[in-house]
This record gives structure tokens, C-alpha cells and sequence, in this order.
């Protein structure tokens, strides 16, 4: 088994007949072994129906069917734990992703790269302001935060050397970051640019929320890789300002009243030396308390917190 494809599915019925039929026109024509596994996110149409269907016409499709919709993050991760393949390639299932480009992206991931990311360059043309900027605003964000530049991280359109993404751990909307968590292991991570059509059948299952939730947890996977196994770093030495600053303005405030300059009640030194005492010691003991829990997460799970590339025996 060469290629694994994993769709995410949620009410696509329109779509799935089209996006089959593509697939095994694209896969049947490139002569390796392959499997297709579906991911149907609690689907409330006839998607699964449709699914169960096809896979007594294309003997590759596999079919996962989770009781409640748990988001497509959720989906592309179950397929992903099933995948057999050396290589990992995941599609959208609304056909806005070409499978046309698959072998396109293959031949790049042949050229020695761990991840080829898809690049839906043509994506919001005529939409200038009102979507192609605020994606873009995305997009540089994140490689700037991840300090790994790609130009569409939300295309699901990608291509994974399978051992890079089978370790990793999905939560929330963080399935557009495993290109920078591959590049953050030593990964060799690119992008091609890939076709993209506007959806014909069905919906798009997310508004303007994303926004929000895909930074903060790009805020979060930023913070792990940086303080994952060395929190205490972090939150010790916002702690230790905090604590300096009120000791500073402690001892500020004691001076101005020793030398008869003004009283306590008369500048807010006191309550700021108060404050940031108190928040200095917090902020430490919240590092203390990140310690103990990622020591509880490396040593119950025997992980290691380095990436080794060969060793001697
Ligand atoms: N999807 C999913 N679970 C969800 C939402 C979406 O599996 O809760 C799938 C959906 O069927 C599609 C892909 O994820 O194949 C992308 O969703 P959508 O097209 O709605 O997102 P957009 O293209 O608008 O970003
Ligand atoms: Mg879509």
C-alpha cells in the first residue's frame, strides 16, 4: 500500500458521487496501490448512505462513521490513525480541492519533502477586501508566529510522508498547523500551487467564528512548541519582572515616607508593589504547577521532548 486519501465528510451528499468518481479516475490512472478512507462527521443526510454505496463500486474506499459531528480537525485525525500508506494525502470532500492534483503533488513530495502544502492561489479573486485580504492577514500571521512561511495554510489539499504526520495529535482547528509542527520536528515542508473551484453542492460549514478560534489555537501550539517542556521559563520570568516591580515600588514608597516627601495614602506605590508582588508570586507558581504537569505528560507517556535523526549503535 503506497497512497492513503482521507476525506472529511459532513452533509455532502451532492458531492460524494462527483468526488469518487474523480478520485478513482485520478488514482486508478497512476498504477501504486491505494486506499480511500471516509471520514463521515456525523453526517445528518444521506452521505454515509451515499458512502456505503460506492464502496461496493471502488473496492479502496473505506468507510469511518462517527456518531455525532466532532469537526473536521476530529475527522482528518481518525483517518489519519487508519492510514496504511507511505504517503497521506487529505482532501476536502466538497470538490473546492482537485484530486486532478494529486500526482502533482506526489512528484514534489518525491523530490524529498516531508509535506507538500496545497496553495489555492486563484482562491477569492473578485473578493479583494472582503475575503482575499483578511486571508492573507491569516496566512502571514501564522508564518510569522510559526516561522513557517506558506501562503495558504487552510487548504486541506495536502501531501504528508506518512511516519511525519501519524505522531501527531490533533485538537480543535489545529489540522492547517502540521505543516509547522512538521517543520518545528526538522521537517522539510513546501507548498504547490493546486486548482480551486467554488463549491457547487452544499454549503460551507463554517462563517467568520473560525477566525477567532483558529489563531487562538495557533496562540496555544505557538506556546507549546516554544514552553512545552521548560513552562516554568516562561511564567517565571514574567513572574520575577512582576516581582522586581513591586519590590521596586515598595521600596520607593517607604523612601518617599522616610524622607518626609509624601505619605503612603498619597501615591499609588503601595497598591502597586501589592499587586505586583502578589501576581509576581502567582505567575511563578503557575510555572511550578506547568512543571509538574508536563513532567506527568512526558514520563507517563515515555515522550521525549528531542527528535533524534540517526544514532550509532
Ligand atoms: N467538514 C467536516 N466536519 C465539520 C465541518 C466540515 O468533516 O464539522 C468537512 C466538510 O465536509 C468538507 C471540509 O471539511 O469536506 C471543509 O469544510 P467546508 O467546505 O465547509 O469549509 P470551507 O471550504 O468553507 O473552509
Ligand atoms: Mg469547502
Amino acid at each position: 500500500m503506497k497512497l492513503s486519501i482521507i476525506l472529511p465528510v459532513y452533509n455532502e451528499s451532492g458531492n460524494i458521487r462527483p468526488l469518487i468518481e474523480r478520485l478513482s479516475q485520478v488514482l486508478g490512472g497512476m498504477e501504486v496501490g491505494y486506499e480511500i478512507i471516509a471520514v463521515d462527521d456525523g453526517s445528518t443526510d444521506d452521505s454515509y448512505e451515499q458512502l456505503v454505496n460506492w464502496s461496493s463500486i471502488e473496492p479502496a474506499l473505506k468507510i469511518v462513521r462517527f456518531k455525532v459531528n466532532a469537526g473536521q480537525t476530529a475527522a482528518l485525525s481518525a483517518g489519519i490513525e487508519r492510514a496504511r500508506g507511505e504517503t497521506i494525502v487529505t482532501i476536502d470532500s466538497d470538490l473546492e480541492n482537485d484530486p486532478a492534483d494529486i500526482p502533482r503533488l506526489l512528484v514534489k513530495l518525491d523530490e524529498g519533502y516531508d509535506v507538500v502544502s496545497g496553495w489555492r492561489k486563484d482562491r477569492w479573486q473578485g473578493a479583494w477586501m472582503t475575503r482575499k485580504l483578511p486571508s492573507m492577514t491569516a496566512n502571514w500571521i501564522i508564518s510569522k508566529l510559526s516561522g513557517v512561511h506558506l501562503h495558504d495554510y487552510g487548504c486541506t489539499l495536502k501531501a504528508y510522508r506518512a511516519d511525519v504526520v501519524k505522531g501527531v495529535r490533533l485538537y480543535g482547528e489545529m489540522h492547517r498547523f502540521i505543516p509547522a509542527y512538521a517543520a518545528w520536528q526538522g521537517g522539510a515542508v513546501t507548498e504547490l500551487p493546486v486548482n480551486h473551484t467554488p463549491r457547487v453542492y452544499g454549503t460551507s460549514k463554517y462563517g467568520f467564528g473560525r477566525v477567532p478560534r483558529v489563531l487562538l489555537d495557533l496562540v496555544v501550539l505557538v506556546f507549546l512548541h516554544r514552553y512545552m517542556n521548560r513552562p516554568m521559563h516562561f511564567f517565571g520570568s514574567w513572574g520575577l519582572l512582576s516581582f522586581s516591580l513591586g519590590i521596586l515600588a515598595g521600596v520607593a514608597a517607604i523612601l518617599l515616607r522616610l524622607l518626609n516627601i509624601k505619605h503612603f495614602v498619597e501615591t499609588p506605590l503601595p497598591i502597586f508593589s501589592a499587586l505586583f508582588i502578589i501576581v509576581g508570586v502567582q505567575l511563578i507558581f503557575f510555572g511550578i504547577i506547568a512543571e509538574m504537569i508536563m513532567r506527568t505528560y512526558y514520563e507517563s507517556q515515555g515522550r521525549r521532548p528531542y527528535v533524534i535523526s540517526e544514532e550509532s549503535r
